[in-house]
């Protein structure tokens, strides 16, 4: 089958374990089917990415040997790349435009809070019906996706649906100008032939949106969708870039070796019996039949 899959970290903070479970699923199960993995730098929001992480996130896999079929690190290195979202606005504002010929983009101020309360197509302000100059200052733009559930059979958890409009109309671009994730996620898929999503599943809500998304622009296969399971702290809560005792390097920078730390988040979310060093090169065995 060969899929392509994707690594596709945010550069918002360093590498930490949580990142380092959902690249043992790309690489592993790329290297199992003979498929390829993309990295690709997901920096859409250009307040909060740091190209310091962007350097050291590069740093951080090489020093794992998680090294991807596309593109080089060098390429990433010395930029710019198709592969990092900030090099080229054009392919989302493509996108954009191709929308808003099918007449489904609108300038939305409604407020955060609001919207994050909000359920079901449009928005609390009905700002589609207020049609709004799209340059209206502190005005984001959202898509609305039409009607009905998207359905996917996910590799993992088996057949899911939901609706793509069920908490609103999509953000496009937020108000301060940056493409929004959903929007860069669903265009680089598709033009970086990516055909095998594998992602954690705090994403899963988020696939009927992106479903419906790719297929209003043209995608006439979708990709397949993995959902693993998160890597969590003792307490259950979900790791995050806040906390530096997970950061890769810090670990690495502790004495544990690339195939100790590899192993160790193998184990921990169970692709492993108990924690045994695993190399970059042997990801695949933990995913054969
Ligand atoms: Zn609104």
């Amino acid at each position: 089958m060969c899929p392509t899959t994707r690594f596709a970290p945010a550069p918002t903070g360093f590498l930490h374990l949580g990142h380092l479970v959902n690249a043992i699923y790309a690489w592993g199960i790329a290297r199992a089917t003979g498929g390829q993995v993309i990295l690709r730098i997901e920096d859409h929001d250009r307040q909060r990415s740091r190209r310091a992480f962007d350097a050291a996130l590069l740093d951080d896999l090489e020093r794992l040997g998680l090294i991807p079929d596309e593109p080089s690190l060098v390429e990433l290195r010395t930029g710019p790349s198709a592969f990092r979202q900030s090099d080229d606005p054009g392919p989302y504002r493509a996108a954009v435009d191709v929308l808003r010929t099918q007449g489904r983009v609108y300038a939305c101020t409604c407020a955060r809070t609001a919207l994050l309360a909000w359920r079901g197509s449009g928005c609390p302000g009905d700002c589609r019906e207020r049609a709004l100059p799209e340059d209206e200052p502190g005005s984001a733009l959202r898509g609305g996706l039409g009607e009905g559930d998207e359905t996917f059979d996910d590799l993992l958890l088996g057949l899911q649906f939901g609706d793509p409009s069920g908490d609103g109309d999509l953000t496009l671009r937020d108000r301060h100008g940056n493409w929004s994730y959903p929007l860069c996620v669903v265009v680089d898929d598709l033009r970086h032939g990516v055909d095998l999503v594998i992602r954690g599943r705090d994403l899963l809500d988020a696939t009927p949106a992106q479903l419906r998304l790719g297929r209003l622009l043209g995608r006439e296969t979708p990709p397949a969708f993995l959902h693993h399971a998160l890597l969590r702290k003792p307490s259950g809560a979900k790791l995050s870039k806040a906390d530096h005792d997970t950061a890769i390097r810090d670990i690495l920078d502790g004495g544990a070796t690339p195939a100790e730390l590899l192993g160790f988040a193998a184990a921990a979310v169970g692709l492993l019996g108990s924690a045994r060093p695993v190399p970059a090169a042997a990801l695949g065995h933990l995913f054969e039949p």
